[in-house]
């Protein structure tokens, strides 16, 4: 019987292809795929400045998973932990997506394979197919490779004890990590230490990360879209530095701390401090902020599908959330009312409401009220605030929806679903559904027609119309949205007169 093709060998036939790619150190294609290399056992993101390998020693991989499953270990010069990840379409599967996101969250650290499959709703065999298909690996050897990888960046990054290391990588136990260190990188952990040379110390007392991403990005509109949207207390743009309060809840502890981040742009990375209070939940912090700044974008499909709507600004990103119940929050806020005004009510709620971190730093003091927090409030108290009475208990709904488990706000496996189930809520209607799923679960694809701002730049068409237009941007639709807000010289190409009309 003949075998069938695994991914790596699909990925091999384009071999010349993805050579030339590495040849070339096109950083488009980081984190797309990784080279594993037969003359020095070490596997490497496509943009590494070491000498390019020889052809016939080269071998291609889909995820890093499966490069070392192939029993290559990585590279401690380009270091395939700060490749960005998989932009969310990329993972054409949506329970491909998901999977990874409660991999990365830790969710295998505490569940079974089996228990994965059942939360993703499907079989355990088929969860399997899917990993084995997307990424030549299977979900554990991938959460393994994660791990380790998350390891070996806080062992190049920071002085923290071993034991402290393999916590915080989600290992259960030191001796657990050091077998599986030995086992796929043949080094012990203090080795690696001593190799990775010297890091970046903090100015504070915190510690210092970085995390790539795929040229270019458009870091003016990033900084100008938080600036206007900037919760007093909670977050500080100061140039192009972004600071903000973060709460990490794991294994029933809630952490609280502060970050910055600061682009690189010269080394297409952002340089990322984190308060020394999270140092037990960096990979979830680094994970959040992966989505914030949506730094796994690959701005050349994102610019083919969209054409001259995205000209001007090709870098433009999709700004997401660390909080889907803040986001949320804050997307209630913001019906009918300006971004200053509903950044406004937010700043308000967080001065009365928020809690005061323990350590604060400059302007970052408080975090944003969270669900259970703001699933005790009465309406009339929201009012005092100057936020307006069905607004308010809208805003109560939701926390009350998600304090009772009866709304979902992470790890949504159906969009269509979600948004529909955000709907059912008393005060929220389609606009802020929607926002909820392009802003807090950073769906790429939803399409505000309903929108203000969006009417505008539609001038004569329903909103029917203006939604069939749209359906040319699929599946970019949330980058179209925010194009659409930016360029205000784009006009609707004339041949869709024609189309429209019934
Ligand atoms: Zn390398």
């Amino acid at each position: 019987m003949k075998k069938k093709p695994t991914l790596s060998d699909i990925m091999n036939n384009q071999h010349q292809a993805l050579y030339a790619a590495l040849s070339a150190r096109d950083r488009k294609f980081d984190g797309r795929f990784f080279v594993g290399v037969s003359s020095t056992g070490i596997y490497c993101r496509p943009v590494c400045s070491a000498r390019t390998p020889k052809s016939e020693n080269c071998t291609f991989y889909p995820s890093a998973a499966a490069a070392e499953l192939a029993g290559f270990r990585p590279c401690l010069k380009c270091r395939p932990e700060l490749a960005p990840g998989l932009a969310l379409i990329d993972l054409g599967n949506r329970y491909a997506q998901v999977a990874v996101q409660l991999i990365e969250q830790g969710y295998l650290s505490e569940h079974s394979c089996e228990q994965l499959a059942i939360r993703l709703g499907i079989s355990d065999r088929h969860l399997r197919r899917i990993f084995a298909e997307q990424f030549g690996a299977s979900p554990i050897d991938y959460a393994q490779s994660h791990r380790l990888l998350q390891a070996k960046r806080l062992l190049a990054d920071t002085d923290l004890p071993l034991s402290e290391v393999a916590f915080a990588a989600g290992f259960g136990s030191l001796r657990r990590f050091n077998e599986l260190f030995k086992a796929r990188y043949r080094l012990i952990p203090s080795v690696l230490r001593s190799t990775a040379g010297r890091h970046e110390q903090a100015a504070s007392s915190g510690l210092v990360f970085h995390l790539g991403y795929r040229p270019p990005y458009d870091w003016p509109r990033m900084f100008g879209f938080l600036q206007a949207r900037a919760v007093i207390g909670v977050e500080s743009v100061i140039g192009q530095q972004y600071w903000r309060s973060i709460a990490v809840n794991q294994g029933g502890i809630e952490y609280q701390g502060w970050i910055c981040v600061q682009p690189e742009e010269s080394r297409n990375r952002v340089r990322v401090e984190i308060s020394s209070s999270l140092s037990r939940v960096t990979t979830e912090v680094l994970r959040r902020i992966r989505q914030l700044f949506d730094l796994d974008a690959a701005p050349d499909r994102i610019v083919d599908a969209l054409g001259d709507l995205a000209a001007d600004a090709p870098g433009l990103r999709l700004p997401g959330c660390v909080n889907s119940f803040e986001q949320a929050a804050r997307a209630v806020l913001g019906q009918l009312v300006s971004v200053k005004m509903a950044a406004t009510f937010a700043s308000r709620m967080t001065e009365r409401w928020g809690v005061a971190l323990e350590q604060p730093y400059g302007n970052v003091t408080h975090l944003f009220p969270d669900a259970a927090c703001v699933a005790q409030l009465q309406p009339e108290e929201l009012r005092l605030s100057g936020i307006q009475l069905k607004r308010a208990a809208a805003l109560i709904a939701v926390a009350r929806a998600v304090i009772e488990g009866r709304l979902q706000l992470d790890n949504v496996l159906d969009i269509e679903q979600g948004i529909l189930e955000l709907t059912t809520l008393p005060g929220i209607g389609s606009w802020t559904a929607n926002y909820i799923a392009m802003r807090a679960w950073s769906w790429p694809d939803v399409f505000l027609s309903g929108d203000y701002l969006i009417k505008q730049r539609f001038p004569g068409m329903a909103p029917r119309q203006i939604e069939r237009y749209a359906e040319r941007w699929r599946p970019w639709r949330s980058y179209a949205t925010l194009h659409l807000w930016h360029n205000e010289r784009w006009a609707p190409s004339p041949d869709t007169k024609v189309t429209t009309i019934e």
